[in-house]
């Protein structure tokens, strides 16, 4: 009998874990950590992502910052915010929410933010404290991936992963924090040789390519646990659309071990791991055992 693993259920125990936290500390006296949400723009994913967010970031307690600029806002506009968000004291954790508009350079607003602040892990000291095995501040995405894998079994150690993409969000942390695991690892993406016979060989199957429905039998063998980290949205014949990953659910669930839904996977993770980055920033930079 296929387990289905829950991001929604596991995603709520974090959050009331975090709000308990959070509690904890401000009857101590302490100051509730804040989290300062930049969007640039009006895409409309990325809206419903901050307002997410933001209103969870609440639920839990914690102080919510929220900057909303113009698309066309200057480069060095957005760097100046940033600047004040890391001098600000009251602030523990910041994000800047991808993607940025055209002509507004990613990686210089990524580099820009202080590496103790960076909830997203997205920094070059993050990225290569968690290579190293140091402490870091670790992707969300991939870090919610691993607790629901180890929902399905508690110990990761020797399993075979094969991790489809390989982008700096998901794919590669993900493939550091298996290797943490102890997991052999495999990175396949859009240039691998027989796709298909390589995710056959995975005991854990990680699908973060963007592609709906792409990873079907031919990739998935009896008894494997796959976290489907896709989002892509589908239209329907009635106009509207539904939400559907990258692996073929209907198709696949029944053979393997363990599967995420999409949605109520992997998705609600992201921002409970966001919230936990949050604490774990204002603890580590204000000495404060959270
Ligand atoms: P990217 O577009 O940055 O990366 C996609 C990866 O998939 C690339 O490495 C690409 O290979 C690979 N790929 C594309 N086509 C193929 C193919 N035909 N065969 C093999 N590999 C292929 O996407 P992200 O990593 O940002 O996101 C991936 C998915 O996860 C998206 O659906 C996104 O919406 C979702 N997502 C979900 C989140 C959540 O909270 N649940 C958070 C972040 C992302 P190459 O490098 O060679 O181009």
């Amino acid at each position: 009998m296929v387990q289905v693993l829950d991001g929604k259920a596991l995603a709520a125990q974090l959050r009331a874990d975090i709000g308990t936290r959070v509690a904890g500390l401000v009857a101590a006296g302490h100051p509730a950590p804040g989290l300062a949400v930049v969007l640039v723009g009006e895409d409309p994913a990325s809206q419903v992502y901050v307002g997410s967010k933001v209103r969870q970031t609440a639920e839990v307690g914690m102080r919510s910052i929220e900057h909303r600029l113009a698309a066309d806002v200057a480069e060095r506009h957005l760097l100046d915010l940033v600047e004040r968000l890391n001098a600000d004291q009251t602030v523990d954790g910041i994000l800047v929410q991808l993607p940025l508009p055209a002509g507004i350079d990613s990686t210089r607003v990524i580099e820009a933010i202080d590496p103790a602040k960076d909830v997203d892990g997205f920094h070059p000291v993050n990225v290569g404290r968690l290579s190293s095995g140091l402490p870091a501040l670790v992707p969300c995405t991939p870090r919610g991936c691993v607790m629901l894998a180890k929902r399905a079994r508690t110990d990761l150690a020797g399993l075979h992963a094969v991790i489809v993409g390989r982008s700096n969000i998901v794919g590669k942390p993900m493939a550091q924090l298996l290797l943490q695991e102890h997991c052999t690892v495999t990175i396949a993406h859009s240039r691998s040789r027989d796709l298909p016979g390589l995710c056959r060989q995975a005991d854990l199957l990680v699908a973060a390519i963007g592609r709906p429905e792409m990873l079907g039998d031919a990739h998935v063998r009896e008894g494997a646990i796959v976290i489907d980290v896709g989002i892509n949205r589908l239209p329907t014949a009635d106009g509207r659309s539904r939400l559907v990953g990258d692996v073929d659910y209907a198709r696949v669930a029944e053979r393997c071990e363990a599967i995420t839904p999409v949605p109520g996977g992997v998705g609600p993770m992201t921002i409970a791991c966001l919230l936990d980055n949050t604490l774990t920033a204002y603890s580590r930079r204000r000495g404060i055992p959270a």
